[in-house]
């Protein structure tokens, strides 16, 4: 046993063991290690975890905790307010130092960094490192020194500065003897009192091996069509990594380093829209609720519940949409095409504020990330950076039948059109009335008759778009 006094390592969006910063740091001490997790609802400020969320941290807390155990120590699992739980925890364990990876969204900063300071306060060593990202934010500036708002030279540049290595993954962890100082982390009751996720465990594997197998399953099978089958959510050329990534289950560096930046490009790309996406909630935090193009603020949204419902639900009439709404109930994600047009459905088409959406996507998205979820609707909505034009205007009919040509994915999320030719899936009530009932399909009785006609909810958008133009 070392005569160290032992170091807490505190797990939070970062729940491996390889790659890991503040792990390896503390390992690396010689010094006992205490691996801890805190459930710290209050201290997420408006952002605590959604329903899916808390799944998928359910699962990941026992893997980690699993593979904590087979090095052969223990996590100490604990809920509540990270900072009294450290300082008390410090004290009971004779600890002297705190590691942990930074987070970058702003409750998480404003906490620790108070938190910083109460445990310098009390004499006590607080040390932080970059786990989550392939470059801290604050490294990152344009040629004025300034944070980038546009994509193409965010990426030039990151694409040409050095990635760090990946960090070595203990072989054993000394057992810390604390372990009755913890819960169990079923007392964290992060699992759903309804039914609603039982389908979530055989789509996914929440945890580091899980992670693992499913990156090395991607770059055998599906990277080389990647550049080419991305778009088509019936394909399998996605990594699907995202809710791994967003847990920390697996890092941006791990995947850099293992690739080659020649030959994998196009998955690089879009893996730097994740610290695209995490640079502009650091240097932006406004922008969880308020527009970053602050001439949105008065962008005349109408308020109608009824349609945001019909949305969530599935029920749209627009079967592209209605097929997106329905897998990510199901199962806890949607495709990002998919993501793309049934957002921009519920701004554009719907005129209901992206701020509805984005909390509705917080909640049941498997991967809800605050940065990417703030920066994708703000993109769809037309007033993040980088944004889409607000008046290119996606067609929900067209980008069907050109996403989804075989029709199979729409199809497989709502069986009650699987029976109408091609030609109609993507606009039923075009559909012959002999078509529609050959297929079984009653519109307005088993599925919906479009909710907007697509023809003037884009003119009532344009309509929209010009008025807050004109109060410029
Ligand atoms: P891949 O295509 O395999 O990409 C690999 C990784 O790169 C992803 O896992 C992800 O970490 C990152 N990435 C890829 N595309 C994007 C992107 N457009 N923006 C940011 N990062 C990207 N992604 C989330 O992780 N969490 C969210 O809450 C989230 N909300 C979104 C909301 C809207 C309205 C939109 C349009 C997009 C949102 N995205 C979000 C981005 C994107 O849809 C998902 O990252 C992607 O679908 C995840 O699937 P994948 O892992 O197979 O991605």
């Amino acid at each position: 046993m070392s005569e160290q006094p032992p170091i807490i390592v505190w797990f939070r969006q970062d729940l491996r063991v390889a790659d890991n910063p503040a792990l390896a740091h503390a390992v690396q001490t010689g010094a006992p290690v205490i691996p801890l997790f805190v459930f710290d609802e209050e201290g997420e400020g408006k952002w605590a975890p959604g329903g899916a969320s808390r799944w998928w941290l359910h699962y990941s807390l026992e893997a980690l905790s699993d593979r904590i155990a087979a090095l052969g120590s223990s996590l100490i699992v604990l809920a509540g307010d990270s900072q009294s739980i450290l300082l008390e925890l410090c004290e009971r364990t004779g600890a002297n130092q705190v590691y942990w990876n930074r987070r970058y969204e702003p409750a998480a900063i404003d906490r620790d960094t108070r938190l910083k300071k109460a445990l310098a306060d009390a004499g006590l060593r607080p040390r932080s490192f970059n786990g989550a990202l392939l470059h801290s934010p604050l490294q990152i500036a344009n040629k004025s020194g300034k944070p980038f708002r546009v994509f193409t030279p965010f990426w030039k540049h990151l694409r040409s500065i050095a990635v760090r290595e990946i960090l070595p993954e203990p072989k054993k962890l000394e057992s810390h003897g604390f372990e009755t100082l913890g819960s169990e982390i079923e007392s964290l009751e992060l699992l759903p009192k309804l039914d609603w996720a039982d389908g979530f465990g055989s789509v996914w594997t929440p945890g580091e091996a899980g992670a693992k197998a499913l990156f090395e399953g991607f770059v055998e099978r599906g990277i080389a069509r990647y550049a080419e089958g991305r778009d088509f959510p019936n394909e399998d050329a996605v990594s699907r990594l995202s809710p791994h990534l967003h847990f920390g289950e697996i890092s941006p560096v791990q995947i850099w380093r293992m690739l080659s930046l020649e030959e994998h490009e196009p998955f690089l790309r879009q893996l730097v829209w994740r610290e695209f996406s995490a640079h502009l909630l650091y240097h932006f935090p406004d922008t969880t609720e308020e527009p970053l193009n602050s001439a949105f603020s008065r962008f005349p949204w109408e308020f109608k519940g009824d349609w945001a419902e019909a949305w969530r639900r599935g029920r749209t009439g627009y079967p592209i949409v209605d097929a997106g709404m329905r897998e990510l109930w199901k199962t806890g994600t949607m495709h990002n095409r998919v993501r793309m047009v049934a957002a921009s459905f519920l701004v554009k088409h719907l005129l209901q504020p992206w701020q509805v959406g984005a909390a509705w996507f917080w909640d049941t998205l498997l991967d809800a990330d605050l940065a990417n979820n703030t920066m994708g609707w703000q993109w769809v909505a037309g007033c993040g950076a980088d944004a889409a034009p607000y008046f290119r205007i996606f067609n929900p009919i067209g980008q069907g039948e050109r996403f989804d040509p075989s029709g199979e994915y729409t199809r497989r999320w709502v069986p009650e059109l699987a029976g109408l030719p091609d030609k109609f899936l993507f606009k039923p009530w075009e559909a012959p009335a002999d078509v529609l009932e050959a297929a079984g399909v009653v519109l307005g009785v088993n599925y919906p008759l479009p909710i907007v006609s697509h023809p003037e909810a884009r003119v009532r958008a344009l309509e929209a778009y010009a008025r807050m133009k004109e109060n410029e």
